[in-house]
């Protein structure tokens, strides 16, 4: 399978309840424990950005709700949920914790609908407590709900596996970070997420074939470093390789941000997905501090030679909007350039945008010379 080849999402779910018996459960936003769902035969399918014009999601969110939030409801108002046999609800914000509520309190979908608290701003010991009670709090409501026997065994190599995939993503960022990898941006991101609704039998060869593509450096590409919540919309994506910036590396959300770096081997499941979780890369969704997650970003552009920092926006996500005005003013204090633009999810890129990009692409382009 590679990235011209990729499944349509609908059809794969079908398949996958079809053949393998998988009860498949929607999942929003951001951290949630995969491989406790995959071990019980359960395939999680994330809802980000799907393509729909929002409507009637409006008659239930405020205005001032992100895209992501406003889209996951449309999703399940509109219909296209009828193939899931659940939700999942991670506590990552107020958005997705008002989605929750909407959709288990009040829409009246008959689909069960899961939460997921972890903790946040501390790696305490009473943090890693409460993580682990998490972990086994959703794999028992999970496991009531849909049957089934816990098997400890099925665990640990749904965990083995996650770690394999993490250890792949790593690699691949590291080619691409050393411009080695010989994929454009779009293709990029679309294999990477392609991981968001794949079986990870599938995912991880796909991400292994990546890890094959490579060939030698391209000095016409300026590297920048990419941050926000999405590499979205589609149209940005191929905007920054028209210009020929490469996106060296990514604080995205729903990318890098979520990668667990493994540790050494732990024989308990549950200890091993809690050690991880506190490995994680800093995130405002996490109670990160602006300090932490500067010095993220100066790591991201050290290590890839970055010739600036592109933020990303999504309207209305105050997570990320909080940490921008001095994320911003600290890079460009330290000489880092920086470029903040805002676009919906799955949107046509206005004309406004796209200039400010090529006026960017110009400015880092010739400082290189
Ligand atoms: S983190 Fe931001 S984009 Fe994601 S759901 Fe919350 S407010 Fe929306």
């Amino acid at each position: 399978m590679t990235a011209t080849d990729l499944p349509e999402r609908k059809t794969y779910l079908r398949q996958q309840k079809a053949e393998h018996q998988r009860n498949v459960l929607g999942v929003f936003p951001a951290v949630y424990p995969r491989e406790v769902l995959w071990s019980l035969n359960i395939l999680p399918v994330e809802i980000w950005d799907p393509p729909l014009q929002a409507g009637r999601s409006a008659a239930h969110l405020p205005p001032n709700t992100c895209d992501v939030a406003c889209r996951g409801l449309e999703l399940i108002l509109q219909g296209h949920c009828d193939d899931l046999d659940g939700f999942l609800f991670p506590h990552t914000c107020d958005s997705i914790q008002n989605l929750a509520s909407i959709v288990n309190d009040y829409l009246g979908t008959g689909k069960p609908c899961f939460f997921f608290h972890p903790p946040r701003g501390s790696n305490s010991k009473a943090a890693g407590l409460f993580y682990r009670r998490q972990l086994e709090s959703l794999a028992s409501a999970v496991r009531q709900h849909f049957g089934g026997p816990f098997d400890a065994g099925v665990l640990s190599a749904s965990v083995a596996m996650g770690q394999a995939i993490d250890a792949a993503i790593c690699e691949i960022y590291e080619l691409r970070g050393q411009d080695r990898l010989r994929v454009d941006n779009a293709e990029f991101y679309e294999i990477l997420r392609a991981g968001e609704y794949l079986h990870p039998n599938e995912t991880l060869p796909l991400l292994k074939k990546l890890t094959e593509k490579t060939g030698s450096v391209d000095h016409r590409k300026t590297p920048v470093v990419l941050s926000g919540v999405l590499p979205s919309p589609p149209a940005f994506l191929r905007l920054l390789d028209d210009l020929d910036l490469r996106i060296a590396a990514d604080d995205f959300m729903n990318c890098s941000r979520r990668l667990q770096v493994p540790p050494d081997p732990i024989e308990d499941p549950f200890t091993a997905l809690t050690e991880r979780y506190f490995r994680m890369p800093v995130c405002p969704t996490r109670q990160s501090t602006t300090l932490q997650r500067m010095q993220r970003l100066i790591a991201l552009v050290g290590s890839t030679r970055a010739a600036g920092v592109i933020f990303s926006v999504l309207p209305f996500c105050d997570p990320e909007l909080f940490d921008l005005p001095p994320l911003v003013a600290e890079l460009e204090k330290r000489g880092i350039r920086t470029l903040v633009v805002e676009a919906g999810l799955n949107r046509q890129l206005s004309g406004q945008v796209a200039v400010r990009v090529e006026a960017f692409a110009e400015m880092i382009g010739s400082g290189l010379q």
